[in-house]
């Protein structure tokens, strides 16, 4: 009907709009078709207002700065449909209660991962720990809280001068305790995860964040251990990966 017509050349002059823009010529693989709809309804929505430039291009996913409908600063993550390595994705969904029964294929398997990354920013944020506050998700697409400011992105505890090695080790360690308490190891925590902004700690990324209940879940800690224990150790901390690990699961 006319609505609907009317509903579909706004879209296309939208993805037009999108596709003319500099930055996304250079990586239009991660625009499919549905993820300039996801975009499109994120903006109908009002939870995007413009997108930006890319602020990281990744394996699985992009990320972007763009505004809200109120010229706020958002930071917009783009999983790829087509991620080359769906299959350790799916992995990392095993055992998830909360993704329970999910096709195995390519599509689904991404779609779950970007909710799961949205819901896993709510549970840490619920548990005291700070991540980007979750925004809204569709599809592919995840709309987040920018940490920094436009053009001007936070960087990442690897790309710092870290002041005070003993008092932010402190801060991660009770990161990793509370995401532990509440049923959540990240995965993939270490220095690049990690963003520093305005004297605080923001823990980034958290798509791969399995449940207590995934087969792997002991060792993915482990691993987080020894990779933030030995981080914080180079940069001259008192820190031990056992210590560490064995403080997040103690009670
Ligand atoms: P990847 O899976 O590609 O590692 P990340 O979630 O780690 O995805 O994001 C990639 C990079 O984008 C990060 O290293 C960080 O520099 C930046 N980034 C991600 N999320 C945000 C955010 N909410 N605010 C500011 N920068 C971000
Ligand atoms: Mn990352």
């Amino acid at each position: 009907d006319r609505i609907a017509r009317r509903q579909d050349r706004e879209f296309a002059e939208f993805r037009k709009r999108l596709k003319d823009t500099e930055q996304f010529k250079l990586d239009d693989g991660a625009f499919d078709d549905a993820t300039y709809a996801a975009v499109y309804k994120l903006v109908q929505d009002e939870h995007v207002g413009a997108m930006g430039g890319p602020i990281s291009t990744g394996k699985e996913a992009n990320v972007y700065e763009a505004h809200d409908a109120e010229g706020g600063d958002v930071a917009v993550k783009v999983y790829r449909i087509n991620a080359s390595n769906f299959k350790q994705m799916r992995e990392y969904l095993e055992g998830d209660p909360r993704f329970e029964g999910i096709r195995g294929d390519k599509k689904a398997v991404v779609l779950s991962w970007t909710r799961k990354e949205f819901s896993n920013l709510q549970r840490a944020a619920a548990a005291g720990v700070r991540v980007p506050h979750p925004i809204a998700v569709q599809r592919n697409v995840l709309v987040m809280e920018l940490i920094g400011q436009e053009g001007d992105a936070a960087p990442t505890l690897s790309d710092v001068n870290v002041e005070n090695p003993e008092t932010a080790y402190e801060v991660v360690r009770e990161y990793v305790r509370r995401l532990y308490a509440a049923g959540l190891v990240h995965g993939d925590l270490s220095e690049y995860n990690i963003v520093v902004y305005d004297g605080e700690l923001v823990v980034i990324d958290v798509g791969q964040a399995v449940t207590i209940h995934h087969p792997n879940s002991d060792d993915l800690l482990r691993r987080d251990c020894r990779n933030v224990a030995n981080f914080f150790a180079r940069q001259g901390a008192d820190a031990d990966p056992d210590e560490l690990y064995d403080y997040v699961t103690s009670n």
